[in-house]
């Protein structure tokens, strides 16, 4: 064991349950096998989840770029002419969101590509590669540049768009579609968050029997849509094989498939070790702020969204109590200083966000008035980089390091909404306290609530119910599918 170690006396499970095989060389992607030394999971995945991912693995070796089968595949494609389905059955996730967005659609992505034994690619242009590793072992999940599509042209009114598709019957009429027996060569599923009735019709049962016969598909989302894949009854009872605690998915998944490059490793463990590995207690504070200010839209900073931070993080008791008056604050001083010396704990406090704002203000309210307990918090932020800038490398890598420490911490608090928070949470396997979306820049109250589990949640759900043909509430048709804590309409696995 070498001084990376946080813990050099504890012993850590490196393959994580059995989620990772040995095999890959360690030195190009040091996270892969050093994840374990900085996390800790009380959840084992299941003997069928791990038979299944080694089924993958051979699937996606079999089938995958450079191979004979991908070859034949892609030049069906571009030849126009239909195609039978074969062994090697494709699934294409194209990229465009922020990292917390984009772990969860890849996430999702991923499972659908379990659950309908397809080969998974990924978008090559986004830089996916300069930030995680390659998960599969002897093959790439990178679409190869010479793909024949132009796939990043598609839009949800494409001629190749399911849901345009569909709304123009291409395929006849419903039964029609279940009995058509010539498929497209490949149909784009526009599933971002803003899509339509027909496109949503991905999530129902009759669908996915027709798109079991066509072998490329191209899919496109920024949601966490794996609720609505247990709501369809073909996926079932495979779901419950593979997750028996089904609020699992996205933790054993994610641990699996997602390997930060070195250049982003390095600099989560630097900062781990330089910052937070001392002390006793770390706490990971995600704030995001979705509200705006006055005239010029600027976000920020708001005084009552630190006030809900602190009250947030007092309450629960994850950070000491201050003093604030002037008197209390001598006098607390006194008792600090006397509690100093049989407490020389300390509380690290790890913020992210765009802004820096916040954390100096929490800083400057500890040090200002000395915690009750005399407990010291000291507070880091790694960066603050003002605004969103999902196009840009650098600025993708130090959010996708920045996820990785707030799930290296002990307790989480996060704001309700952000993917970011959701990420962070799944890999750490930490319920957070979620800081409900404040209205007319005040405090909720309660400021932040405990999540029902380390599920993220499926921002925008479809609510129809394929059988009945009507909208219907999904959030209670399974009582492990539930709405979300902080999108009342969402939906997530509890
Ligand atoms: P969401 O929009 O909160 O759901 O999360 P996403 O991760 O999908 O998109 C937000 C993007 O904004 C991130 O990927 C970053 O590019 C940037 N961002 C937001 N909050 C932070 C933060 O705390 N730290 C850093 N480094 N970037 C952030």
């Amino acid at each position: 064991m070498d001084d990376m170690s946080p813990s050099p006396h504890i012993m850590y499970d490196r393959l994580l349950g059995g989620l990772l095989i040995e095999g890959f060389d360690e030195k190009s992607c040091r996270s892969r096998y050093q994840f374990a030394r900085y996390h800790k999971s009380p959840n084992i995945p299941s003997p069928y989840l791990i038979e299944k991912l080694r089924k993958q693995e051979a699937l996606q070796k079999k089938c995958g770029p450079g191979t004979k089968a991908y070859r034949e595949a892609s030049k069906q494609l571009r030849s126009g002419q239909s195609i039978n389905m074969t062994d090697c059955n494709y699934l294409l996730l194209t990229i465009h969101a922020g990292m917390g967005n984009r772990m969860l659609e890849i996430t999702s992505v991923f499972l659908y590509a379990l659950l309908t034994n397809r080969i998974l690619l990924v978008d090559r242009y986004k830089e996916i590669g300069d930030l995680f590793c390659e998960p599969f072992p002897g093959t790439s999940w990178l679409v190869p540049s010479d793909f024949p599509l132009n796939y990043g042209e598609f839009t949800q009114s494409s001629p190749e768009s399911y849901g345009n598709m569909l709304q123009n019957k291409v395929f006849g009429d419903n039964t029609e579609r279940s009995l058509a027996g010539t498929r497209p060569r490949y149909v784009f599923l526009y599933l971002d968050g803003n899509c339509g009735f027909h496109d949503k019709l991905f999530y129902c049962e009759d669908d996915q029997q027709f798109l079991q016969g066509v072998p490329w598909l191209i899919i496109r989302t920024d949601m966490y849509f794996v609720p609505s894949l247990f709501l369809i009854p073909a996926f079932q009872d495979e779901l419950s094989r593979l997750f028996p605690e089904k609020d699992t998915v996205f933790h054993h998944l994610a641990r699996y498939l997602f390997h930060p490059t070195n250049n982003v490793w390095y600099s989560v463990t630097k900062y781990y070790r330089s910052y937070l590995a001392k002390a006793e207690k770390r706490v990971g504070i995600q704030i995001r702020i979705y509200e705006t200010k006055g005239i010029l839209q600027r976000n920020g900073p708001f005084p009552h969204i630190l006030n809900q931070i602190l009250s947030c993080a007092q309450n629960q008791k994850l950070l000491p109590e201050i003093a604030m008056t002037e008197g209390a604050a001598a006098e607390t001083q006194n008792k600090g200083a006397a509690a100093e010396t049989q407490n020389n704990r300390t509380i690290a406090v790890l913020t992210t966000s765009l802004s820096s704002w916040y954390s100096d203000q929490i800083q400057k309210k500890y040090d200002e008035h000395p915690a009750v307990d005399g407990t010291t918090v000291e507070v880091h932020q790694p960066s603050h980089e003002e605004y969103q800038r999902s196009r840009n490398k650098k600025h993708n890598m130090k959010a996708l390091a920045e996820i990785y420490l707030l799930s290296m911490t002990d307790e989480l608090i996060t704001s309700g909404f952000s993917t970011f928070g959701y990420a962070a949470q799944g890999l750490a396997g930490l319920k957070p306290w979620i800081m409900f979306r404040s209205e007319n820049h005040m405090v909720p109250d309660p400021p932040c609530g405990r999540a029902m589990s380390i599920e993220p949640c499926f921002h925008q759900a479809p609510f129809y119910d394929c059988k009945a043909k009507r909208d219907t509430d999904l959030g209670k048709v399974l009582p492990y599918v539930r709405h979300c804590e902080d999108v009342s309409w969402g939906l997530k696995i509890v």
